[in-house]
């Protein structure tokens, strides 16, 4: 850290990260730019604020420095994150993997017990087909066999994991690239190369602000608006209760209200353009496609198509229990049945039950996934509990909080973020993708939040919709 600036670092500081042959001279307020003479040539010829690098002035160190090292922790963070991806993709190809040979050599096994019955008993003196070479000849298709399957699944691993790979090396990159500029800014003297340093530090700082947004479920959303709309219909004979949203990637949203028994599509202005009753009071919804839901009603999955701003059923689940909460992630269904969690396929079929507490009653009432399935969460609303567990239900993180009582519904982005309100304790907030620590009150009593009981993040227009318990309005935040 005392070793004074580099040669090479003041040479990398100068040169302009466009054209790599030029030095940086002038300064762009317009676009907040540095620029070369080329640069100024052109893009910037008609710029009002185009000013001489020497006579910039820099941002002070102190503040720069603390939004440096924030911004750096959270990269590194983020690193963590997709790595933690990564092992996981690769633990459950594994299991997969595994499963899929044991399965073959269990199938092997039982038809070499059955050739060597069936041949002792007929032929017992002369045996046409030696056992040994049946067993050798077996052996080889198994070999071959597990080759070709760990080729092909390999082969898709590293297909899924590319993506994955590419974030991991910018996250590098872009907290190597400030990590550097960290280092060098205090040692820089001369006013000029201050003032370069400490833009080319905010440029940094900015870019890792978007990567950040983009990939990191951490990234904490900052609330900058609100809006109520009123969904009660003229035929609703209660007050709404809004017990899911889902935000459809055209801007459009739906609403299950269940006082009402029914399922209200809203316009992109929050407008209820069509509706659709159900059978029962709808307890939970969730998006399968960008054009078809799954509503939970009563003891059944009713499935409803949007097309047009119609609505209109189509197939129908019918389960073994009531169903509380219900959430999607590639094929997979996740079913609550208000002490346990079922994962079940799309046609149906029970996979497995992955969670249950009957220690008391709603311990799993809603769940969400997150985007590639490796992390389930649940709420207990009597415990006052957001539990998060593993894809194959290990419990890995219990978290409470005083800010959370209550807790109903959850959400989680597709960027991984987790959104949780509490019915008892008037709160929207965000936590942590690891299920341990609250990151944000997104919004509180004071902001309006009367009971939430349902939350949900739309990409397409920036913003948080809640739901509310017995009442005909959705509270809209538009966030960052
Ligand atoms: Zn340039
Ligand atoms: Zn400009």
């Amino acid at each position: 850290m005392k070793w004074p600036l580099s040669k090479k670092m003041e040479t990398s500081l100068l040169t302009c990260v466009i054209h790599k042959s030029e030095q940086i001279t002038m300064y762009c307020a317009d676009h907040s730019q540095l620029c070369c003479s080329k640069c100024f040539e052109l893009y910037h010829r008609l710029c009002l604020q185009v000013t001489q690098a020497a006579r910039g002035k820099s941002t002070s160190f102190k503040n720069l420095s603390f939004r440096t090292e924030n911004t750096l922790s959270q990269m590194k963070q983020c690193q963590t994150y997709q790595e933690d991806r990564m092992m996981s993709l690769k633990v459950s190809y594994k299991e997969h993997e595994r499963l899929i040979v044991d399965g073959l050599r269990v199938n092997i096994i039982s038809y070499l017990r059955e050739c060597e019955t069936s041949t002792v008993n007929t032929t017992h003196e002369h045996m046409q087909y030696p056992i040994s070479e049946m067993r050798e000849g077996i052996k080889n298709l198994l070999a071959d066999f597990e080759k070709s399957t760990i080729k092909e699944k390999k082969e898709e691993l590293n297909l899924i994991q590319a993506p994955l790979k590419v974030l991991i090396n910018s996250c590098i990159r872009l907290h190597y690239e400030l990590f550097h500029l960290h280092v060098a800014i205090p040692k820089v003297l001369g006013k000029e190369l201050s003032f370069i340093a400490s833009k080319k530090c905010l440029e940094n700082i900015q870019q890792s602000d978007i990567f950040l947004k983009e990939n990191f479920p951490n990234h904490v959303f900052t609330v900058n608006g609100k809006s109520v709309h009123n969904v009660k219909m003229p035929s609703d004979s209660e007050a709404c209760w809004i017990t899911a949203v889902c935000a459809l990637p055209n801007g459009q949203v739906l609403v299950a209200d269940t006082f009402n028994k029914k399922v209200k599509l809203l316009s992109q202005q929050y407008r209820v353009v069509s509706h659709l009753d159900v059978r029962d009071e709808p307890p939970d919804m969730c998006l399968i496609t960008p054009t078809e839901v799954a509503v939970a009603v009563h003891d059944e999955v009713q499935f409803i198509t949007v097309s047009q701003s119609q609505l209109a059923k189509s197939r129908k689940l019918k389960l073994q229990h009531y169903c509380t909460g219900i959430a999607h992630n590639q094929g997979d269904l996740y079913i609550c049945s208000g002490t346990a969690l079922y994962k079940f396929t799309l046609s149906g079929e029970l996979v497995c039950r992955l969670y249950e507490d009957s220690s008391a009653d709603l311990t799993v009432i809603k769940c969400a996934v997150s985007p590639t399935g490796d992390k389930l969460y649940i709420t207990s609303y009597q415990q006052h509990k957001l539990l998060t567990l593993a894809r194959d239900g290990t419990l890995l993180a219990t978290f409470t909080d005083p800010a959370l009582c209550g807790p109903s519904g959850l959400h989680v982005t597709p960027v991984g973020q987790v959104l949780v309100c509490g019915r008892q304790s008037y709160t929207v907030l965000q936590v942590g993708w690891e299920g341990q620590s609250k990151l944000t009150m997104l919004a509180t009593r004071e902001d309006g939040v009367w009971r939430p009981w349902s939350v949900c993040y739309c990409s397409t227009t920036s913003s948080i919709i809640v739901g509310l318990y017995r009442d005909d309005n959705i509270l809209v935040f538009r966030v960052e």
